[in-house]
């Protein structure tokens, strides 16, 4: 069985050929020509819809939707935004292009939030971004609750999340305003692209504007005309717009939305249990409450060193398999010790011993039972060959 490509992504639905030639016919790629119906005003409505949310607003990334997130909630010029030690850059990035300041928390080697840490740290903050890191989703029962009592509002970083449960709601529904991207690697691929939900209407009125609504063109969200006038010319314009192509490719794929949670979900605890025999592997559980939509796996290493577990990545890597161990290379965008563009930034212990030890493969919801065992196999013989006695 030949090692399938982990990066490909499923096929796109043919559905969206139609749509996407009439709109090379039409050429009426700017969400904001059409009077009504455009593709990313029906993307917004379906999404709102699928998700339960009163509002949605489609933008070009998640990076996007969450600077203006931080935008529209108008905290002051360097507020503080409390964000988990573990996330992708794009995160502390998008709290610096809003003028504000990252202040980083620890994370446990469950991936998810250290509670004790961020508790200590919410009552030096304006506001709060949780990460559900490769779909990995904190006690949301517990920050809502710390974060509701001090008043503190909740963006959700639901990038990599979309499907993902905490006792039957909806992540990215929990927060003020939950983010998503649409990038190739996230479970609907348009290539680029991202949304925010809410149900505060001033608040996305904002977002709206922000966007690049500029002039009238926030008439073109017909449920938001009265909180929209009262911000007309009272903001910046930042062109963050979502093309009417992307929507088209995003479309047709929310209805596979389920089957690829099943498959992706029932894909993760396939190889998770292959792989959790090995006495050096640990597959973290997921939280009770926690209903999972995943397309790839994280697990630690146990008993090896440093120079063990750089082996086994390049063994398996030469195999086909590219392991990502987030923490063992000098430019790893997770790694929270290279985003050295943030002003005295801290240590986190607890993340960093984690981040040394965290594998991440990537799952493509549609690989199949032996595609799967191509990998774990390619896996397990790794680490077979660093350490022959251990694996043993
Ligand atoms: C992918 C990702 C992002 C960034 O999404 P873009 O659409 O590429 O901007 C942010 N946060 C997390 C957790 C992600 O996985």
């Amino acid at each position: 069985m030949p090692i399938p490509d982990l990066h490909q992504a499923e096929a796109i639905p043919a559905a969206a050929r139609a749509e996407v030639d009439a709109l090379l016919t039409s050429a009426d790629l700017f969400r904001y020509t059409a009077p009504q119906d455009a593709p990313v005003s029906l993307l917004e409505q379906d999404f709102a819809r699928m998700m339960g949310s009163t509002y949605a607003l489609a933008v070009s990334s998640c990076s996007a939707a969450l600077f203006l997130s931080l935008k529209a909630l108008v905290l002051p010029r360097d507020a503080k935004v409390l964000i988990p030690g573990f996330t992708f850059a794009a995160v502390p990035s998008a709290v610096i292009h809003a003028d504000c300041q990252p202040i980083l928390c620890e994370v446990g080697e469950n991936y998810r939030i250290d509670l004790d840490n961020f508790s200590a740290k919410l009552p030096d903050v304006d506001a709060v971004i949780v990460s559900h890191m490769r779909g990995h989703t904190s006690d949301m029962d517990a920050i809502m609750a710390m974060c509701d009592a001090a008043g503190t509002p909740v963006v959700e970083d639901a990038a990599h999340s979309l499907g993902t449960l905490w006792h039957g709601r909806k992540i990215g529904t929990l927060g003020r305003i939950g983010c998503f991207s649409f990038q190739s690697y996230k479970m609907v691929n348009a290539g680029e692209g991202g949304i925010l939900i809410t149900d505060d209407a001033d608040l996305v009125a904002r977002a709206v504007i922000m966007s690049g609504a500029y002039e009238h063109n926030w008439k073109k969200h017909p449920a938001l005309h009265a909180a929209c006038a009262r911000w007309q010319n009272q903001l910046p314009l930042y062109n963050l717009r979502m093309s009417n192509l992307s929507a088209a490719v995003i479309r047709p794929q929310l209805p596979e939305l389920p089957r690829r949670i099943a498959d992706g979900l029932r894909n993760h605890d396939y190889v998770a249990d292959r792989l959790s025999r090995s006495p050096l592997v640990e597959v973290p559980a997921p939280l009770p409450g926690e209903t999972r939509a995943p397309d790839s796996i994280q697990f630690n290493l146990r008993g090896l060193s440093d120079a063990q577990i750089r082996q086994f990545a390049d063994a398996a890597s030469q195999a086909g398999v590219k392991v990502q161990v987030f923490g063992q290379s000098s430019d790893n965008a997770r790694a929270f010790w290279n985003w050295q563009f943030i002003k005295d930034l801290p240590d986190l212990p607890r993340t960093r011993a984690m981040l040394m030890r965290a594998c991440d493969v990537r799952l493509p919801v549609q690989l199949t039972t032996d595609q799967l065992d191509a990998v774990c196999d390619v896996v397990m013989a790794a680490l077979s060959e660093v350490a022959p006695a251990q694996a043993a």
